[in-house]
């Protein structure tokens, strides 16, 4: 017989094995919850148990009430138990937005930056940012459960030290976690925006319950977020996903990385807008470019499509190693849609190797570019039970949520 210590002790391991797996996994059916290991029996009662302590609620499942009759319902975290800030440093902008517990965005906000202000400055403003958002949700930071900061390029794993090929200049060799932490002092984590974005998609998007999914995230630099048999891959040095760094053209241009012929040098934003320089001017933003090649204009919808068979070529390679199941593309290219993809599709069928399997397909995100990253680095948190502890009991009732409706039109 066990003791009624060693029952209780148990009961206690198991709602938070149970919480775990609500935070990482969002909203499930009691049935689902049996995969980690609980009886039926067990996630019925612990379930009940969490319902009536408050931290658990009933959603109804629209999708399985299709058809049906009565909708199974899904069980998930409250939204009240405290808020997630996911933040984005990029060239140009500082993004911000809150989640809640219930996997439900409150706000988002940004503010435009100068690429070449100190981190510390920029930080500054990502402070003052937060609480500006906390204000208008009538939250105080004892709420907050903690924050995800993405920055572009790799972390050196080892040093936490952001690689000479970071393309936002000021950041190359600062440690991001230290320097936030003692900016902002929140319990915060730091990722790259490439993989915030695959988690965001995994999250709320196109990769929802998939398990090997790359996420193509074009932003100042080309990145990519892997999702490896269901979990985010990083690699030993954290350089894991570097697409942008892979070479295309031996004898081609010298790229940041002091690499040559690199994918950045012939695909990134910034290259294609400098290919209309003689043509078109050096004014053009990379959404002009879009815009323009949308409305017909001849010269911006070729830049565009080069870019596209490039970003093919090294995503070929990418899936003869890997293997996904989907590809998504995300970040400022996105927007071009079949502009890009019809030519990445051409050059990538070109070169992947097909062994007899139809390639997996290579979609336009469902999560718009200024949010998929911020969102991302919330759900980071929201995922980590170990690193984030939610925070008593705070008291957040009264509030308004939206769904996350980040969707492209
Ligand atoms: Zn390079």
């Amino acid at each position: 017989m066990p003791s009624p210590d060693s029952t209780s002790s148990q009961r206690a391991a198991n709602r938070a094995r149970v919480v775990r797996a609500l935070r990482e996994r969002g909203a499930q059916s009691r049935r689902e919850l049996t995969e980690i290991g609980l009886s039926r029996s067990t996630v019925k009662s612990v379930v009940e148990e969490l319902i009536d302590a408050g931290t658990v609620t009933e959603y109804a499942d629209a999708k399985a009430a299709r058809g049906t009759g009565r909708p199974p319902a899904l069980v998930g975290l409250k939204g009240d138990l405290g808020v997630a800030v996911g933040v984005e440093i990029a060239n140009g902008v500082v993004r911000a937005a809150v989640c809640d517990t219930a996997q439900q965005l409150l706000t988002h906000d940004s503010v435009p930056t100068d690429d070449h202000t100190p981190p510390q400055e920029t930080l500054k403003t990502v402070g003052t940012l937060i609480d500006q958002m906390l204000d208008r949700l009538s939250l105080t930071r004892q709420e907050v459960i903690g924050v995800g900061i993405a920055v572009p390029g790799p972390i050196q794993r080892r040093t936490g030290l952001n690689g000479r090929a970071t393309t936002l200049k000021p950041w190359v060799n600062v440690n991001a976690h230290v320097t936030a932490a003692e900016a902002l002092r929140l319990p915060l984590l730091v990722d790259n925006d490439a993989n915030f974005g695959a988690l965001a998609e995994l999250t709320w998007g196109a990769a929802r319950g998939l398990r090997d999914v790359a996420y193509v995230y074009t932003a100042s630099g080309i990145g990519v977020g892997f999702i490896l048999n269901g979990s985010l891959y990083a690699g030993a040095n954290g350089t894991a996903g570097e697409l942008g760094h892979t070479t295309i053209d031996e004898n081609g241009e010298v790229c940041e990385c002091g690499g040559r012929g690199c994918l950045n040098t012939l695909a990134n934003a910034d290259s294609i807008s400098q290919k209309l320089w003689r043509s078109h001017g050096d004014r053009l933003s990379i959404a002009d470019v879009i815009k323009m090649a949308q409305l017909g204009d001849v010269g911006c919808r070729r830049v565009i499509a080069d870019a596209g068979r490039h970003i093919g070529l090294a995503a070929a390679n990418m899936y003869n190693l890997l293997d996904p199941e989907l590809i998504i593309l995300g970040g400022n290219l996105a927007p071009a849609g079949d502009i890009l993809l019809g030519p990445l599709r051409e050059s990538m069928a070109r070169r992947a190797i097909h062994a007899g399997e139809v390639l997996p397909p290579f979609v336009v995100g469902e999560l718009s570019e200024h949010v998929v990253v911020v969102l991302g680095a919330a759900a980071a948190v929201l995922r980590d039970a170990d690193a984030f502890p939610l925070p008593g009991r705070p008291s957040l009732s009264g509030r308004t949520s939206t769904t996350v409706r980040a969707r492209r039109p």
